[in-house]
């Protein structure tokens, strides 16, 4: 079933289009038979999570942290995560320099667009993404490197307004050529989305129920 669902959604991908499996809950036998499906990206939500399927798959994939990132995490975050999508603050940029430079390791980043403006989500306002990103441009471990963002639960069409939202901010911060950043990725669209967020520009999409079924908790 892995491997269908995989070959119908790479099908819908044009080649420019990066795919994240989405892989919250889901255990190292499925997420290996994904891989073997062709899988290259592994988004995990959870650092915990991350650390217990890693030593199964380790390093033969790409690892994106998709989920909110707690600082307390961050050191063992920048172990495992090629890149992190969820950077919305100074000081957690500041956490994931200071952490990679003991390692070492320059972290790709994405920040993190509120682009609905919803109390409960994380993520910055828009407004505010231009200017975090000049604070952090010069932190020397950190590659800030695109935006991401969510859509909203259930709702496709407000889904969309959200892509178009950070879409057009993708593009004012790209025209603002801030030294040492790159708007390279935009990270936006789910299982039920993923069709329209490309339509807005995305070049990643990170889908999990669409892979590997419906979660069952
Ligand atoms: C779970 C999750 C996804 C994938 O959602 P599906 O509806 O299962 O495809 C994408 N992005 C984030 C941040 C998620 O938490």
């Amino acid at each position: 079933m892995i491997k269908d669902n995989l070959e119908r959604i790479y099908n819908d991908l044009p080649n420019n289009v990066s795919l994240v499996a989405a892989v919250k809950t889901r255990a190292a036998n499925e997420i290996l038979e994904a891989i073997d499906a062709g899988v290259k990206i592994i988004g995990e939500n959870y650092v915990q999570e991350a650390e217990k399927v890693y030593p199964s798959i380790g390093m033969r994939v790409e690892w994106h942290l998709i989920g909110h990132l707690q600082r307390n995490k961050v050191k063992n975050a920048v172990k495992i995560f090629d890149m992190i999508e969820t950077v919305d603050s100074v000081r957690l940029a500041e956490e994931i320099n200071k952490r990679c430079e003991y390692i070492n390791k320059k972290m790709k980043v994405l920040i993190e667009i509120n682009s609905g403006r919803e109390d409960q989500k994380s993520g910055i306002f828009p407004e505010n993404a231009g200017p975090l990103i000049k604070d952090i441009s010069n932190l020397k471990y950190i590659d800030v490197c695109g935006l991401m963002t969510m859509g909203v639960w259930g709702d496709v069409e407000e889904s969309r307004k959200n892509f178009k939202v950070c879409r057009k901010l993708f593009d004012e911060i790209k025209g603002m050529k801030i030294e040492n950043i790159r708007m390279e990725y935009l990270s936006m669209g789910m299982s039920d989305t993923y069709k329209i967020a490309i339509e807005e520009g995305a070049n990643i999409v990170r889908i999990g129920t669409g892979i590997f079924g419906v979660r069952k908790y």
